[in-house]
């Protein structure tokens, strides 16, 4: 079982990485399975396994007011890492989000990955719930990445939160946070940003992975800031291919990431469902050729449970 910092400083060659989404409750392991199978003959040296906060949605009662349910709408993250393990020889990097819980829950999920043989963490922040304007922590909660990141560290030199565990057994993750080409959207400016993403370099994180982009040239820009501003770990670009017509408004809107005017127009012509589809796939390709071109040390697809067009990405590009 590898970090994913040694793979990145051991491998020789460029190599790709996948990020799942966990089924829905009540779908069937094998679906979780079926997304993962065709991924593995690229040998990925890991997979990253995102994790989900609870969602809250409003029932209609029979005397017309409304009842606030909040639902889990998919397995928890350490289920979904165990059946992974059980059945493929991959390491996983299950993402962990302070949004919805305490620290004493979060140092618990930690404890748990740790006696699991899980040796990577995704630290992220996580966004606000339906309902909430804004990222709201829980009492006692995380208001940023960089702090879940500090507890990781904390717990890597043995030190729970409970004062009273002594000599306790050191964990030992290597950290990955995220970053934006295109600044995350909730920052005054890009400047301050790459600060903020600084802090959970210097809180201890091993490596950045970016929001998705559809322009290299934002990446490159990046990349150079952060390095301008101090930032010396690995940062891996992250790709998304764009399979629906819908997905020219959806995505802007989920992940505040411009699509280039180019891009829209060729997908706006194409003529039927299966040609956007090729044309998001032809696009991801190209970025994924020039990426390479300019030395980047790996990709990681957001393949959102869908592998056909990736697996021909990956086909085409490595
Ligand atoms: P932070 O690093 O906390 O940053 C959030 C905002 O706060 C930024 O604007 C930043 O500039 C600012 N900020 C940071 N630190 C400080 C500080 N100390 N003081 C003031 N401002 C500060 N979401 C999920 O729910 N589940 C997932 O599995 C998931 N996986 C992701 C994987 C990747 C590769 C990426 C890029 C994103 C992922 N997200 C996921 C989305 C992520 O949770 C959101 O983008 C979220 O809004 C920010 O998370 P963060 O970890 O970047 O937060």
């Amino acid at each position: 079982m590898s970090k994913v910092i040694d793979i990145l400083n051991s491998k020789s060659s460029p190599f790709a990485t996948f990020e799942l989404v966990p089924p829905l409750k009540g779908s069937d392991v094998e679906k979780l399975y079926g997304s993962i199978e065709p991924l593995m003959q690229f040998c990925p040296p890991y997979i990253n396994v995102t994790c989900h906060r609870d969602e809250v949605e409003y029932c209609l009662n029979e005397d017309g007011t409304y009842t606030r349910m909040t639902l889990s709408k998919r397995p928890g993250t350490i289920a979904i890492v165990a059946a992974i393990k059980m059945k493929f020889e991959v390491d996983i990097v299950p993402h962990v989000i302070c949004g919805g819980a305490s620290r004493t829950m979060t140092e618990s999920e930690l404890i748990d990955l740790h006696f699991l043989g899980i040796h990577n963490i995704m630290a992220l922040r996580g966004d606000a719930v339906t309902g909430q304007r804004y990222f709201q922590p829980e009492p006692d909660g995380f208001a940023h990445a960089s702090e879940l990141v500090g507890m990781i560290q904390q717990l890597n030199r043995g030190q729970y939160l409970d004062p009273t565990v002594r000599n306790g057994l050191s964990t030992d993750f290597c950290v990955g946070v995220a970053g934006y080409p295109e600044k995350h959207y909730e920052a005054a400016n890009m400047e301050s940003d790459i600060q903020n993403l600084k802090r959970k370099v210097e809180a201890g994180a091993d490596y950045i992975i970016t929001q998705m982009f559809f322009d290299n040239q934002r990446f490159y820009d990046f990349v150079r800031q952060c390095r301008e501003a101090g930032i010396t770990v690995p940062i891996i670009p992250g790709l998304k291919p764009i399979s629906t017509l819908r997905q020219i408004d959806l995505l802007p809107r989920s992940f505040h990431i411009d699509i280039p005017q180019e891009l829209v127009s060729e997908l706006r012509r194409a003529q039927s469902p299966e040609a956007v589809y090729q044309v998001g796939t032809e696009w991801c390709t190209e970025q994924s050729r020039d990426l390479l071109a300019h030395g980047v040390p790996a990709i990681h697809y957001y393949t959102m449970a869908k592998t056909n067009n990736i697996c021909q990405i990956v086909n085409k590009s490595f």
